[in-house]
């Protein structure tokens, strides 16, 4: 083995530089440092070693993208940064000559508290792909002081404690005192003119806030490519501290400042619960927009001068939906009133460097703001948005014809401006050069239903770009087990090249590698238990088959189908003695917002379940049921690894792509899921006998919904005795022996008739599962299908991702 273009050379380079950075950094010898401590020590080392990798990874008239997203969910860096280095043997080697497991000093490392769930984990995918293709790829969010909570389960609830996690600092990030910028919110604007009649318009007064970056270096795989992810926090330009009122005592109004400026950058927002109207989502959403755009105009401007017209050739600024929607009309802004700019000309220019991606099918789910408080907050950029909007409608009567239908319809559905608010999902639009869906499935009804109106007018703007995830630490760090079975078969090629995977075909036949894979599987499972063990006390039988379905708690994702299958496995086993489905231990976890009440239900249900059942000797030898507290991506990478079946059930049609199906397949899950999102193309690759579907289709969906003929109390009264029985078990003290029964739960059902069609899909769903799993005891054939998801895994490798979005949307070649 090579090492000398390593950041570490040797074992003995590698001690000798860690001891010393352990004085440097702390100024204690290595024997003396605490556990954190030298975790701190060992990132902070790693961290400025990337750093100087940055410095020279790109020349300097390299095409630029910059991905704006205000999540970027990282999970822990260490082990993931040494693997793509190079130098995880050696480090691992080198603390054990210190007395010290790495994987130990791994387990200090917090969760980033940066992102919410599946769209922030998206984003961190892209940047470990983007350095990967070794293209000029950055990340510009938010730096949240806190994350969005720890979770932790008492008495069957979910109960929220602050996240604090920069407690201990975080070793990773770099604070950029001088590449500060200026945001202001509120401001005056004044027009000026000169004598020849030309005018222009400034802003004065508000509240002017500083805006301090702060750069995390992100490392690609093989070490050749690093570049960073910039995360902006807010602070308030120190003039405005208060002495007289410091002077006189009155600390609080002497902060007073200080702290409503800093509560900008303070918490990350939940995704899914009406976060509509709060005006400091609206300030972080314009303070990193803002912060990030003249950040890259200052380089462009440096690299290339004031060539404005060329912009769009060098820089592409992509948005991850539609929080950072203002980019468009920020790039006018910054182009017009500070670079002197025509109007007309800033318009192509920032139609053509901006792109957008479309995160969500549900139209209640889009982003809109009261025109009042935006213009309030924003009155120079809304001058912007208005004019465009204005120059739409008014170029919208010759696009169209008598065949397009009500005009009026069009206009309501793809203007800007409308009803009061301001549509972010239109203003990204219209701002934009491209926009696309991130599955095929998902792309399809955008352009049928959603933004159906736009695809009319601009189809060559749509596209699709299928998600997908970073193997390399789905798979490779996630199980090491199983990803040194694969490389002793296939060569260490697939890290670089997920297509690879594909050479695993052969391997279907071969006996020894079954077996051995299912030893890896069985020490995964064990490595799970003993961590479920550890944080929930529920002691997992390791001889059952692992049943997962983790993510977001969300109705339309239907973890309550699941509930009712395992109700209804219990009662069978209760009724009847010689019914004995497949032994399976259900795996949940997964986070609600505070303020769903419903998704909070499905919790404390789930856990008063798991009361019930694991400690009813007459279920417990055949069903057990664990909720694991906080999912992260750090523990998420010890439940995928161990997953025998990944749960996909979302309602056809709902979920727009799903990426822990994508995980979890990688890592040998079958696949039990409803034909939506991702898992249509999942199935399409893996055949239908290495996948089970069922379920009604989106189209059946969407006829239910339009025909509106679906009563869930036809469903409770054709079946009383098993499903009409499940729905009284919510209610009738079954499952209340925690913490109550489930009144609101049943309400969801037989009041709101049912709106994710849990029921209309159960028997299905209940059927799909027992063929699944009475597939279980042929564990050759098992194996052989686990084998097969890992083999055709590698279309859902995130570098395939990364490259269709360099090709099709940013125009830019790879290294
Ligand atoms: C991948 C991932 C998700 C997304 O899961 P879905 O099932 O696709 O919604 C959410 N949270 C974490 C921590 C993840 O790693």
């Amino acid at each position: 083995m090579e090492n000398n273009d390593k950041i570490f050379e040797t074992k003995l380079d590698f001690t000798t530089q860690y001891k010393e950075a352990c004085l440097l950094e702390l100024g204690k010898e290595f024997e003396d440092c605490s556990d954190n401590e030298r975790f701190f020590v060992l990132a902070k080392l790693v961290a400025s070693k990337s750093r100087a990798i940055q410095a020279t990874s790109h020349a300097k008239d390299a095409k630029k993208v910059y991905y704006f997203s205000l999540e970027f969910l990282l999970g822990p860096l260490l082990d993931n940064y040494l693997i793509n280095l190079g130098v995880r043997d050696l480090v691992e080697e080198g603390m054990a000559s210190l007395g010290m497991s790495l994987d130990e000093l791994c387990q200090q490392e917090v969760d980033p508290g940066l992102g919410n769930g599946g769209l922030g984990r998206l984003a961190a995918c892209f940047l470990d792909s983007m350095a990967h293709e070794g293209i000029a790829g950055y990340g510009n969010g938010m730096r949240y002081r806190y994350g969005l909570f720890r979770q932790y389960i008492e008495g069957g609830r979910q109960v929220e404690r602050t996240d604090n996690w920069l407690a201990n600092g975080f070793p990773w990030e770099t604070r950029k005192d001088a590449s500060a910028v200026e945001i202001r919110f509120g401001a005056q604007v004044v027009r000026h003119e000169d004598e020849t009649g030309k005018f222009w318009f400034t802003q004065e007064g508000g509240e002017v806030v500083r805006a301090v970056p702060y750069d995390v270096p992100i490392v690609g795989f093989g070490g050749k490519t690093v570049n960073k992810l910039r995360l902006w926090s807010a602070e308030p330009a120190t003039e405005d501290f208060d002495l007289d009122a410091f002077n006189a005592g009155d600390y609080a109004k002497a902060n007073k400042f200080r702290s409503d400026v800093e509560a900008i950058s303070t918490i990350l927002y939940p995704n899914d619960a009406g976060e509509h109207g709060r005006i400091l989502r609206l300030k972080q959403e314009y303070l990193f927009v803002s912060a990030g755009l003249q950040t890259i105009l200052g380089t462009y401007e440096k690299d290339f001068g004031p060539d404005w017209e060329h912009l769009g050739d060098h820089v592409c600024v992509h948005t991850n939906d539609t929080h950072p929607a203002m980019c468009g009309p920020e790039l006018m802004r910054l182009l017009v009133d500070e670079k002197g700019v025509d109007f007309d000309q800033a318009f192509e220019i920032a139609k053509k460097t901006v792109s957008f991606t479309n995160h969500t099918v549900m139209p209640e789910a889009l982003e809109k703001w009261p025109i009042n408080t935006f213009r309030a907050l924003l009155p120079r950029l809304y001058m912007f948005i208005e004019e465009i909007d204005r120059r739409y409608r008014d170029g919208l009567s010759e696009k169209l014809s008598p065949e397009d239908g009500s005009w009026t319809d069009v206009l309501r559905n793809t203007a800007i401006l409308w009803d009061g608010q301001v549509r972010m999902a239109n203003l990204s639009i219209i701002f934009s050069h491209s926009i696309n869906g991130v599955s095929a499935l998902h792309s399809d009804i955008l352009k049928r239903d959603t933004f159906k109106e736009f695809y009319k007018l601009y189809p060559e703007m749509f596209n699709n770009k299928t998600n997908g995830v970073t193997h390399r630490r789905f798979l490779r760090e996630a199980n090491p087990a199983y990803s040194q079975l694969i490389t002793d078969a296939i060569g260490t090629g697939w890290l670089d090249d997920a297509n690879e995977l594909e050479k695993l075909v052969p391997f279907e036949e071969d006996a020894g590698f079954l077996d051995a894979m299912e030893q890896a599987k069985r020490a995964d499972k064990e490595r799970l238990a003993a961590y479920v063990q550890k944080v929930s006390g529920t002691k997992l039988n390791c001889d059952m088959v692992f049943d997962v379905q983790v993510k977001r708690f969300h109705a339309y994702k239907r973890q309550l189908l699941s509930v009712f299958k395992i109700l209804d496995l219990r009662n069978r086993i209760l009724d009847d003695p010689s019914f004995s489905p497949r032994p399976t231990a259900f795996i949940f976890s997964g986070k609600a917002a505070q303020s769903y009440t419903f998704a909070k239900e499905v919790i404390r249900l789930i856990n008063s379940l798991a009361d019930a059942i694991n400690n009813d000797p007459r279920v417990n030898d055949k069903i057990q049921v664990a909720f694991v507290p906080n999912f992260a991506v750090s523990n998420a990478q010890y439940i995928y690894s161990a997953a025998e079946i990944s749960e996909q059930i979302s309602l056809a049609g709902t979920e727009a792509s799903g990426t822990s199906n994508m995980k979890l397949m990688m890592n040998g899950a079958l696949t039990l899921g409803t034909l939506d999102g991702s898992n249509v193309e999942i199935s399409e690759l893996v055949g239908p006998q290495n996948i089970k579907i069922f379920g009604l289709h989106a189209d059946e969906v969407e006829a239910i919904q339009r025909e509106g003929r679906y009563y869930a109390w036809d469903m409770y009264n054709a079946d009383r005795a098993r499903l009409g029985r499940i729905v009284d078990q919510l209610t009738d003290g079954t499952l209340a022996r925690l913490s109550g029964n489930f009144e609101s739960v049943r309400d969801h059902l037989m009041v709101e008739n049912d709106p994710y069609l849990v029921m209309k899909d159960f028997y299905a769903y209940v059927q799909a599962w027992e063929e699944l799993t009475g597939g279980y005891a042929d564990r050759r054939a098992w194996n052989k299908s686990a084998l097969h998801n890992t083999a055709k895994a590698g279309f859902f490798s995130s570098d395939r991702t990364i490259r269709e979005y360099m090709s099709d949307i940013w125009h830019i070649e790879g290294k």
